[in-house]
């Protein structure tokens, strides 16, 4: 199973440029989207959706382009946008069989072991008879997953699902993602390192429209470790005759301001090697990349 986006390109009315030349290969398993905001991680997404057309380039579904025949691609698809409506004062249970009904699933008995299965998936069963309506955030978004598998799609897309959650809630839901991505390829944006980190197979960051890299985190980390250093005394770096990027700031638990920087080599006696982190190919990648 393969999703190809190829060269595509979307230039909005008011002259912002929110996909310039994008190219990406995603395949089953966990994909993370990953940039700041107004990255048009949005943007791509409601393009692969079919929900808006680029102005060039094409999206194949294994091998079919999905704008040539949108219904067969739009019935093999699950799409969660960033707000997916109020609700009104009916159960999940209630919401799910109904929804099951649009979806063309009539049998009964069908219907109802479907329901069930994705009121599981997501750990809502024990709040199957409550109302939508009272859900808490992350609730309400397990709710919008159950909603989107109830026909068995191939491909889910999911746009900043993690927005808002706690902590805890936003590792049930990635957990929940992940459970269902080994047969599916699902795509979710983010503007948090740490939803990519440990649970996506594959990523890509996205910036000003353009795809800055494409890497599983693992290989992304690993790329880096050794050349991670950590400082108290930046100014130094500056007569290291190789290039040195500050990465980011930190305090340590003494108080101490520290210097997080990228470097092939050691800058100075005063720089500490520590282990490289998804977030320093983050900030790598923004500025401007790496060796
Ligand atoms: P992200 O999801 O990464 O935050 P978006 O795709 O929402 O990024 O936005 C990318 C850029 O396109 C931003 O500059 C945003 O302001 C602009 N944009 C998004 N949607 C529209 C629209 N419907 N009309 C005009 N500009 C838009």
């Amino acid at each position: 199973m393969q999703l190809s986006i190829l060269d595509i390109c979307k230039t909005y009315a008011s002259g912002v440029k929110a996909l310039d030349h994008v190219e990406l290969d995603i395949s089953v398993g966990m994909f993370g989207l990953l940039g700041p905001n107004g990255a048009g991680k949005s943007t791509l997404m409601r393009t692969i959706a079919t929900l808006q057309s680029p102005d060039s380039g094409s999206i194949l579904f294994n091998n079919s382009n999905i704008f040539k025949d949108k219904t067969n691609f739009r019935n093999q698809l699950g799409y969660l946008p960033q707000e997916f409506g109020v609700y009104p004062k009916d159960s999940a249970i209630q919401l799910l069989n109904y929804f099951a009904i649009l979806k063309g699933i009539t049998s009964r008995k069908e219907r109802k072991s479907i329901v069930s299965k994705v009121l599981t998936l997501t750990n809502l069963t024990e709040y199957a008879k409550k109302r939508v309506s009272s859900y808490s955030g992350g609730m309400k978004r397990r709710f919008g997953i159950a909603q989107v598998l109830l026909n068995d799609p191939k491909v889910i897309i999911v746009d900043e699902p993690t927005a808002g959650l706690d902590p805890a809630e936003r590792s049930r839901f990635l957990n929940i993602l992940r459970q269902i991505s080994t047969d599916k390829i699902v795509i979710f944006s983010t503007h948090l390192v740490e939803d990519v980190s440990d649970l996506c197979q594959d990523m890509a960051i996205i910036s000003k429209g353009s795809v800055h890299a494409k890497i599983a985190p693992k290989v992304a980390i690993k790329q880096l470790q050794g050349k991670i250093w950590e400082t108290a005394t930046p100014d130094t770096t500056k007569s290291s005759l190789k290039k040195v990027v500050e990465l980011s700031q930190h305090f340590n638990n003494t108080g101490h301001k520290l210097y997080r920087m990228y470097s092939e080599i050691r800058p100075n006696v005063k720089c500490a090697p520590v282990s490289a982190r998804l977030e320093d190919f983050y900030f790598l990648t923004l500025q401007g990349g790496h060796s």
